[in-house]
């Protein structure tokens, strides 16, 4: 178990699992795309590591490029991304591969969508190393899974909690407190246990 600011949070998928779905992935896309150089974009900061470790076991050539975005969460509505760093190279005609770390409620996703309309790809494909299918709001198809996973925070592999755990090779769960369980399927302390909206 480890502690990031406040929280504690267990291991969850090991880094040898992780290798193996990127392993998987890249082949399973390889074979699709025949011979085709692929354009890997890689959505900043999360996605750094499965970016690093996919390229290097893709086993054809591949150009590799990244976009930054941000979301304003917290400050305006959750449904604001901003872009920091958007395309930097003309994509017409290639053939693009998303990169992405996460894939949770689908906002990020919509936004990388609006990015590339107007970009004249040949075809835009998402691949995703993990999924929250119970969190997932859009019908954007996800046309490479790594692993799904339930609709729980987790972190490490280029994943954070408030700036930390990035860093960490393998991922963890977070650990849900008693307190924290009550909130859920109790409503706010005063509602009375068993009390639902
Ligand atoms: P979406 O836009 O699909 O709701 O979420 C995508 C982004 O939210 C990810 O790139 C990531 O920054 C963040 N995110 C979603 N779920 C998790 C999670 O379980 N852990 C962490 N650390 N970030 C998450
Ligand atoms: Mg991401
Ligand atoms: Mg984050």
């Amino acid at each position: 178990m480890i502690k990031l600011h406040d929280k504690y949070f267990k291991p969850f998928v090991s880094a040898k699992e992780i290798d193996a779905a990127l392993q998987r992935m890249a082949n399973e896309i390889a074979a699709d795309v025949g011979d085709e150089i692929p354009v890997f974009v890689g959505v900043l900061n999360g996605s750094f590591m499965v970016v690093s470790d996919f390229v290097k076991k893709y086993p054809k050539p591949c150009e590799v490029t990244f976009i930054k975005l941000a979301s304003y969460e917290g400050v305006k509505s959750s449904d604001d991304i901003q872009r920091l760093i958007g395309l930097t190279q003309d994509l017409t005609g290639r053939t693009v591969i998303i990169l992405e770390d996460i894939i949770d409620t689908g906002k990020t996703l919509a936004e990388i969508h609006r990015i590339f309309k107007n970009e004249n790809v040949k075809a835009l494909k998402i691949a995703t190393l993990f999924y929250k299918p119970e969190a997932y709001k859009k019908d954007f198809k996800l046309h490479y899974i790594g692993i799904e996973i339930p609709n729980k925070f987790i972190v490490g592999y280029g994943l954070d909690y408030d700036g930390l755990g990035r860093d960490l090779p393998e991922v963890y769960q977070i650990k849900q407190t008693q307190h924290m369980t009550n909130l859920v399927l109790f409503g706010p302390p005063g509602a009375g246990k068993g009390t639902q909206a």
